[in-house]
């Protein structure tokens, strides 16, 4: 679904992504953990077209967002790769960035109508079928200052699954929450990986990602130090760098 090879990425002279690649098979849980400042979200960032790579090929599915020329740049497609390629991703931030003024039910419908230009019965009815996986029926007149933060991240959740994206990314979807709201979010997404959705998760939550993800890259100062079945690398972490960084989690 999602392939990146040999992704680098400086602000000014601060080299923060330095040759990652990393593979995301369809109905794969990818987690990426590491310490802070690392360019965990910078990678996403990158991923997302958020940011522009300096160097690197990515490619979603079989559509080229960037290749690299023979000077080392990357080159991006043009505005319809890069609109295409928006269709094939959602994203869901740490302090959920729903639009305050909208309901939540225009919250999640709006981008699907306003953007893919679907039609508005057929979006709205999908929303309310995604609130109430998340167990948020009823909510839909609400506005976001009316939830809980738990609440709020699984209507951005909805949100991108609105989209009818063929991955999903998560920075620390719950880092901003209690424990008990984080639970919540974190079953949700247990359920999604449980249909088998694609997911990238950013996340800090070690057990979380043992049991949930299939694959796991530790990366630190901007490369990849260490990459694996996830359950192999938490419980059994090679590599001197990524045990220190796992003992603060015992
Ligand atoms: P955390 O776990 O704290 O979220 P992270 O692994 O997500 O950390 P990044 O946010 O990707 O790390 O940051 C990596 C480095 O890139 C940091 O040194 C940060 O200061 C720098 N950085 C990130 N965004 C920018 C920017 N827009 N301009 C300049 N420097 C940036
Ligand atoms: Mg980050």
């Amino acid at each position: 679904v999602v392939t990146l090879e040999h992704a680098k990425k400086a602000f000014g002279s601060v080299e923060v992504l330095k040759d990652i690649s990393l593979t995301v098979n369809r109905g794969d849980v990818l987690a990426i953990i590491g310490p802070s400042g690392g360019g965990k979200s910078t990678l996403l960032r990158c991923l997302t077209l958020l940011e522009t790579l300096d160097a690197g090929d990515l490619s979603y599915g079989d559509l080229a967002v960037t290749r690299t020329d023979g000077a080392g740049r990357a080159v991006y497609g043009g505005k319809e790769v890069l609109a295409e390629a928006k269709t094939r991703f959602g994203l869901v931030f740490q302090n959920f960035n729903l639009f305050p003024h909208y309901t939540v039910l225009k919250n999640i419908a709006d981008a699907p109508i306003c953007v893919q230009k679907r039609p508005k019965d057929e979006v709205e009815a999908q929303a309310r079928a995604l609130l109430a996986k998340m167990g948020l029926a009823g909510k839909e007149n609400m506005v976001p200052c009316e939830l809980s933060g738990g609440q709020q991240q699984r209507v951005a959740i909805a949100r991108a699954l609105a989209l009818n994206p063929d991955v999903l990314f998560f920075d620390e979807p719950t880092s901003a929450l209690d424990p008990e709201l984080t639970r919540d979010v974190l079953q949700v997404i247990r359920d999604l990986a449980a249909e088998r959705m694609t997911m990238v998760i950013v996340t800090h939550e070690m057990g979380f990602a043992r049991d949930v993800a299939d694959h796991l890259i530790f990366m630190d100062d901007g490369r990849v130090v260490e990459s694996g079945r996830a359950a192999d690398v938490i419980n059994n972490p090679a590599h001197e760098r990524t045990r220190a960084f796992l003992a603060n989690y015992e």
